[in-house]
């Protein structure tokens, strides 16, 4: 079992879930992994706008029996130490791992807990598990995902590429039921966060064309990198949602990434026939809004349009995520280890960093050693 003393102590960063800026470092009480479990020592992880809700104190559950919630979902470590039943993975190589841990239901029993029925699963480091911003952790095998060496730089952005992978295996899954074959031309990613990014460069090493909108004007560090994979970056300060739907091709694919419920509504009123829409913000407000719901609702009826809803990711989006980064270098070498824009150590005062949100694209937490 290498290194891997029993009870051992391990630092790790946590919240009180409700409470807002309760951002604190503990520590937890590390088992020796089972027969069919890992032990991973943790490098990195990232932070994303679900672990600041979380910080805020808006999102979270902590564990049953514990009043704080360890942050982290976005993860690349190494493992340390194997049980005795786990066949797949080594010491010493790198895995991510996915978030949702299953409930009972059919879904979740058919191998799908990102499309649970119930919603009583748990999520590690957002839903009754603790995360992985901890030096090392304990995890089941069939939860861990081989990272090869080539991409460990751009790792740990896995798990949020497998959003987007989703995302558009689901456009691919809907519109199996066009007889004329589904290859979108043109497509719409709305926000620039991570998960925008992400989404674009996804779109663009399928060769779709892709205006990527977000509010900021040009030039800023997302605008360069929509550029760098060739796709065209909108500023929505400088030209409406509307304006870019009436001078744009059909638009066969949009993917809303903006955190803000009212742009799932402008984007309905641009999407073309026979197109998707995928809605990926989880909002968290309570805001509500006058649209147009006639002429939205026969668009959506005339056109054969679809809306669909995606959150989460299934396995196979995860194995898919690791060769689409591999695919990503041999396109644009470099270019994706550039959405990761602020690096802050474990060893930092780190509530103060992450609670300012800055011009930065993806956050992540060095666990140096
Ligand atoms: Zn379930």
């Amino acid at each position: 079992m290498g290194g891997a003393a029993a009870h051992a102590s391990v630092a790790a960063v946590a919240v009180r879930p409700g409470v807002p800026d309760s951002l604190h470092r503990t520590t937890l009480s590390l088992q020796e992994p089972g027969s069919d479990e890992v032990l991973v020592e943790t490098i990195r992880v990232g932070v994303c706008g679900t672990d600041r809700e979380i910080m805020r104190g808006e999102f979270g559950t902590p564990p049953t029996g514990s009043a704080a919630l360890v942050l982290g979902h976005e993860v690349l470590g190494r493992i340390v130490a194997t049980g005795a039943e786990v066949q797949g993975l080594r010491p010493g190589a790198l895995v991510s791992a996915t978030v949702r841990r299953p409930d009972g239901c059919p879904a979740c029993q058919a191998g799908q807990p990102d499309m649970c029925l119930w919603r009583e699963y748990t999520e590690r480091g957002i839903a009754g598990a603790h995360g992985f911003m901890v030096e090392r952790f304990v995890e089941q095998e069939r939860f861990l995902v081989p990272i090869p060496a080539e991409i460990e730089a751009i790792g740990v952005l896995t798990e949020p590429l497998t959003v987007v992978e989703k995302a558009v295996r689901q456009a691919d899954l809907i519109q199996r039921r066009l007889a004329y074959g589904w290859a979108p031309r043109t497509a719409v990613v709305l926000g620039a966060g991570p998960i925008g990014l992400l989404g674009t460069m996804l779109l663009r090493s399928r060769g779709v064309e892709v205006v990527t909108v977000a509010r900021t004007p040009a030039p800023n560090r997302a605008a360069d990198l929509v550029a760098a994979c060739g796709a065209r970056y909108v500023s929505s300060r400088e030209q409406s949602v509307f304006e870019l739907g009436a001078s744009s091709d059909r638009i066969d694919l949009i993917l809303e990434s903006t955190g803000a419920s009212i742009a799932a509504f402008e984007a309905m009123q641009i999407l073309g026939t026979n197109g998707v829409l995928v809605l990926l913000s989880l909002t968290g407000g309570d805001h509500t809004a006058d649209v147009p719901t006639d002429r939205i609702n026969r668009e959506l009826v005339a056109g054969n349009k679809t809306v669909v809803g995606s959150v989460n990711a299934g396995f196979i989006d995860f194995a898919t995520a690791v060769d689409t980064l591999g695919r990503f270098e041999r396109l644009w070498p470099g270019l994706t280890a550039r959405l990761i824009t602020t690096r802050i150590s474990i060893t930092d005062d780190i509530a103060p960093i992450v609670a300012k949100s800055g011009d930065e694209v993806k956050m992540v937490i060095e666990f140096d050693r």
